[in-house]
């Protein structure tokens, strides 16, 4: 029986895992949970799945909305503090990270803080604050356990490694909605269109993410976080049909992939039971049905992003950060249509020009890059896109 806390319940990964929790009741117990406004279906997690402690932190003090008949056995707290207690004070064997955004950099930190051994969903900390939060997972002893289905399945693969480390990261993306689109035609697509992802129903800002492809700038970060390599060394491999989740090369020539069916339990599952294998209740592999899988270089002038990510890697600093930050801000602006989708790259891109050199040495840095970024994109909005 392992004790679990999540972070960001509420959410597309959240849920997800929530479900393995209810499969497998024997295995794992909820021991706190957060998330941000959704009330409703917080709620009804905390009844289901009875923590000691759960957390509302996108409320404020003095909105805080009535606790149901029936939760006594749980304490409630409200407002952004609450996240902290959630991560570090609540006893528990792991903390899922599911939250999405730059937001999500304290709970890790937090939580490997506490000594918690940490399943990682969200990305943004590691780009963010890549140098910290891997420093201190080695300090206290508890390496980080990746979700990101491609960071998985190249965790997965490493399982075999022997200590041999890779020469090459091959970084699978679907592509997404807009793949074949020309580039006139992606600019101006609709929120409605962006959110069409054609293989992984995910939350709204991975979905934006990934039809810019910012989502797969995100991992190529988080990948050279996660296993040490440099920008070089990650290429990204566009594959339509999403069933291999990533591979390695070895000095041998040696590919070793993971496959499967696109279905995030397998890699949520995989972290909250590793190093064992369960059931997650998803369809299974048939390659014999798989008519073909295919394979495309992806391509950095429709998607300046994938140029963008090792540009910043090797500027350093805070120029990750400022990327994050920039894409945030501009990312909501779009789902609130005040810009079109050719305006989150330009407002990214630009950002990053108007802003090098910043430091990120600590958080408090990381996070004045991250003001600088978003303040950046709220200066130019105001001058039309
Ligand atoms: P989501 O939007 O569906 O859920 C986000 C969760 O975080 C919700 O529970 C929400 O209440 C909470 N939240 C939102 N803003 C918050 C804030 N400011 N402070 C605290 N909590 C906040 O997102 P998602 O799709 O589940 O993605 C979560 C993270 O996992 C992201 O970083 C994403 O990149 C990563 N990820 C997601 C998937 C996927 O399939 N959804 C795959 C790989 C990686
Ligand atoms: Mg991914």
């Amino acid at each position: 029986m392992k004790t679990i806390t999540i972070l960001g319940s509420t959410g597309s990964i959240g849920t997800q895992a929530l479900s393995l929790v209810r499969l497998h009741p024997d295995r794992y117990r909820v021991a706190a949970l957060t998330a941000h406004r959704n009330a409703d279906l917080f709620f009804e997690q905390v009844r289901e799945f009875r923590p000691a402690f759960a957390a509302l932190t996108g409320v404020r003090p003095g909105e805080e909305p009535p606790i149901p008949d029936g939760l006594s056995f749980c304490t409630f707290a409200f407002g952004p503090d609450a996240l902290h207690t959630a991560a570090a004070d609540v006893p528990a064997d792991m903390v899922l990270v599911s939250i999405v955004g730059i937001a999500g950099l304290a709970g890790v930190l937090d939580a490997l803080n506490a000594g918690r051994q940490v399943l990682l969903a969200n990305k943004e900390a590691l780009v963010t604050g890549g140098h910290l939060v891997t420093d201190l997972a080695a300090r206290v002893g508890k390496p980080l356990l990746p979700v990101d289905s491609e960071h998985s399945a190249i965790f997965q693969c490493l399982q075999g490694a022997a200590g041999n480390t890779p020469v090459s990261l091959l970084l699978t993306a679907s592509g997404g909605p807009f793949r074949t689109w020309p580039r006139e035609k992606i600019d101006r697509a609709t929120p409605a269109e962006a959110l069409r992802h054609p293989n992984w129903s995910m939350g709204a800002k991975i979905t934006v993410d990934s039809a810019s492809m910012f989502n797969k700038a995100l991992e190529i970060m988080e990948a050279r976080w996660l296993f040490g390599l440099p920008a070089e060394k990650i290429r990204v491999v566009v594959h339509p049909q999403s069933i291999v989740h990533s591979a390695v090369e070895f000095a041998d020539g040696a590919v070793v992939a993971q496959l499967g069916i696109p279905d995030m339990r397998v890699p949520i599952g995989y972290a909250m039971s590793y190093p064992e294998r369960l059931p997650t209740g998803g369809e299974r592999l048939d390659l014999i049905r798989m008519a073909s899988l295919t394979f495309e270089e992806g391509d950095p002038v429709r998607f300046p992003a994938l140029r963008l990510a090792g540009e910043c890697l090797r500027a350093g600093g805070a120029a990750c950060t400022v990327l994050n930050g920039a894409n945030e801000a501009a990312v909501a602006a779009f789902l609130q249509e005040k810009i079109p989708f050719g305006g989150i790259t330009r407002l990214v891109e630009e950002a990053v020009e108007a802003l090098p050199g910043l430091p990120a040495d600590s958080i408090d840095e990381i996070y004045e890059a991250d003001r600088r970024a978003r303040q950046f994109v709220a200066e130019r909005m105001k001058g039309g896109l």
